[in-house]
């Protein structure tokens, strides 16, 4: 792309009540736009990341042999009331009523309607297992939308929903699962832990939730310094005093505080903060059963579907990338997640050598697949500068006027160092970076 062709409008300003280092460079720096209470546009730099993420999601999951569906947004409430779910999802859930005064949902999750759409299609334990997934817009009436992308009303989530004609094999795809949700998180360079959690008003035993770290986390976790044990403080703490105490402490007040017990593997535990990306339940046939959903086994019986489901906030990701890697100065891309990965600025666009090198560079980069941005915008250097470090390009090459010796600088966002670098051997040593 071209800096002088692209719409990212950048500001200097965060909305007023932005709290979250996210929220601000997002917004401060072109990504995304509020619409409205816990509603976001995405706007061009916004979206590549989102796709990207999503993207990396989709390859992982298939790979693991999940297909890709996409269930109607809008779903008839009589699903709700037949699972019994209507009631109590209670306000989260938006109803909306059509002309002729018959009652919708916005859907706030899919388990009803991905039984619905298997039951009856798949009726022996022949065709199964079967894992099926979408990537869809989710809508909940959050009590308080805020934090911006973190805990939006309108936000996109993957859910998957796994069937199966017995436990144990609903035990392996869980597993499978929770192996297929690490390479995701590990693509997207993220530290994350895997803890053990409670399961919410989804329901069903054995549940694990994917946290990234970072101080801004809602949930306040423990975690092992020496393995990756975690938990959430709600599945090992009994009184409920002692869980909202922890959960009201900030992350610099927790570091304070000192955990007697040790892990198993002897390791000290300490309290971290995390933000939840992702969430895997086993669910039984807490949804098959009331909604009549059933196989015939190898004995010709009829039996309920055993069943799995898997959530990850692909939305939630563009702000936990962000909340993880960012400094004083804005966003800081990981290679996988950045919008372009290297920046090419041109210092003084009138400079015919300057602006040559410049689209050399970047017609040779963009052949090589690299996703890169040409800064060729009439703004001063310190300008394009400072615009750089608030979107988080990781790389930007600097062609300025040690040129005139031969010379360009790269600069790294995370560590903020320039190298010297002979203008012939840039592209080389880009390449190498990024290898
Ligand atoms: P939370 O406790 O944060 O409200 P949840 O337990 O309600 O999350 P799930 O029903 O497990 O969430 O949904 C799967 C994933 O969707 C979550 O792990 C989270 O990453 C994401 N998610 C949930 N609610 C929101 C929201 N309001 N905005 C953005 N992402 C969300
Ligand atoms: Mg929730």
């Amino acid at each position: 792309m071209r800096r002088s062709r692209a719409f990212i409008p950048t500001a200097k300003e965060a909305p007023s009540d932005a709290t979250l280092p996210s929220h601000k460079f997002l917004v401060r720096g072109g990504f995304i736009n509020q619409q409205g209470a816990g509603l976001y546009n995405f706007m061009p730099l916004g979206k590549i990341v989102l796709e990207k993420i999503r993207a990396i999601v989709k390859e992982e999951l298939d790979n693991a042999l999940c297909q890709e569906v996409q269930l109607s947004f809008v779903t008839p409430i009589g699903l709700w009331e037949r699972s019994g779910r209507s009631e109590a999802m209670g306000k989260e859930m938006l109803r909306i009523r059509d002309r002729h005064e018959n009652e919708f949902v916005l859907s706030p999750t899919n388990e009803e309607a991905m039984v619905e759409l298997v039951k009856n299609r798949v009726t022996s334990y022949k065709d199964l297992p079967l894992n099926l997934y979408q990537i869809n817009t989710k809508f909940r009436d959050e009590a308080r939308p805020r934090y911006g992308l973190m805990r939006g009303r309108e936000f996109l989530m993957k859910d998957g929903y796994s069937f199966h004609s017995s436990v144990e094999d609903m035990v392996r795809e869980f597993n499978l699962m929770e192996e297929t949700y690490k390479k995701i998180f590990t693509r997207l360079g993220l530290d994350f832990r895997v803890v053990a959690a409670d399961s919410g008003a989804i329901g069903g035993e054995g549940s694990k939730e994917f946290h990234v770290l970072a101080n801004s986390g809602e949930d306040t976790l423990v975690v092992c310094e020496a393995c990756e044990y975690g938990a959430n403080i709600e599945t090992i703490y009994e009184s409920e005093e002692e869980i909202d105490a922890l959960k009201a402490k900030s992350y610099d007040e927790l570091q304070e505080l000192k955990i007697d017990k040790k892990c198993s593997c002897g390791g000290a535990l300490h309290f971290k903060k995390g933000i939840e990306v992702g969430h895997i339940f086993q669910l039984g046939t807490k949804y098959s059963a009331p909604l009549e959903a059933y196989f015939n086994d190898e004995n010709g019986r009829t039996k309920p579907f055993e069943m799995a489901t898997f959530g990850i906030g692909v939305s939630r990701l563009v702000a936990a990338v962000i909340e993880q890697n960012h400094d004083e100065d804005g966003c800081i891309w990981t290679k996988a997640t950045a919008p372009y990965v290297v920046n090419i600025m041109v210092s003084n666009i009138k400079d015919t050598a300057q602006m040559s090198l410049g689209e050399e560079l970047y017609k040779r980069l963009e052949n090589s697949g690299i996703d890169v941005m040409l800064d060729d915008s009439k703004e001063r250097f310190g300008f394009k500068m400072k615009d750089a470090e608030l979107i988080g390009f990781p790389y930007t090459i600097i062609i300025g006027k040690e040129l005139e010796n031969g010379m360009v600088q790269v600069y790294e966002r995370r560590t903020k160092e320039t190298l010297s670098v002979d203008a012939k051997t840039v592209y080389a040593k880009i390449m190498e970076l990024l290898s």
